[in-house]
């Protein structure tokens, strides 16, 4: 699942896309989400919960974050502690 993500997020779902490739650009974010197929171009709209469910993790924030720029790589686990909020 991927609760949080913002517009320029690079993202990869559970299920790839038909063309073989797993990495997507969110586009647009609103009650629905539209990502990008990076590797075709195509663009594919879903519901902002179906994009949770099915959104796998994120590959890569749209800004890096100073500490330590974020790489295909990232656990999820530290993506989770990002996620925290107070
Ligand atoms: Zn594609």
């Amino acid at each position: 699942m991927i609760q949080q993500f913002d517009l320029g997020d690079v993202v990869q779902m559970k299920k790839p896309h038909a063309c073989g490739a797993n990495e997507w650009t969110v586009i647009r974010v609103g009650a629905d989400v539209k990502i990008k197929c990076d590797t075709c171009g195509r663009i594919v709209m879903l519901d902002r919960l179906d994009f949770v469910r099915m959104g796998k993790k994120i590959l890569k924030k749209k800004e890096s974050i100073p500490e330590e720029p974020v790489r295909g790589d990232t656990p999820p686990s530290k993506i989770e502690r990002m996620e925290q909020h107070r």
